[in-house]
């Protein structure tokens, strides 16, 4: 398990949907550089940029568990992926690309954050 998609599946996506071909889209996305990833304000933060598009995964750590929070400004995301926590491509490719899991989160189990999805207008 070396990158946080693989460790976001070892605990069945923290109950975020995958869809296949969002999936196979952000297998294709090459990087030019590594999403960063720091510890900042009590919080992990995997961030970057991408078709200029912001993609973060906040992590916050919470006794045994990490509290991941994706978002993406992208309007997939925006429109679609946060009403039905569906990954969008972008959010997924920054997990598939990191493979610099910080050793304080990987023994954590991913959970979703305790946000009530808004409903679409
Ligand atoms: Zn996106």
């Amino acid at each position: 398990m070396n990158t946080f998609y693989e460790w976001l599946k070892a605990s069945n996506y923290a109950g975020f949907k995958i869809d296949q071909a969002r999936l196979k889209r952000a297998s294709d996305i090459r990087f030019t550089a590594q999403p960063n990833f720091e510890f900042t304000s009590g919080e992990y933060v995997l961030k970057t940029t991408l078709n200029t598009y912001t993609v973060l995964w906040e992590i916050t750590p919470r006794g045994d568990d990490a509290v991941i929070r994706p978002s993406c400004t992208c309007p997939d995301w925006a429109d679609r992926g946060r009403y039905t926590n569906t990954l969008c491509k972008h959010l997924l490719s920054a997990a598939l690309q990191n493979d610099n899991l910080f050793a304080a989160v990987i023994n954590l189990k991913p959970v979703s954050a305790d946000i009530v999805f808004p409903a679409k207008e």
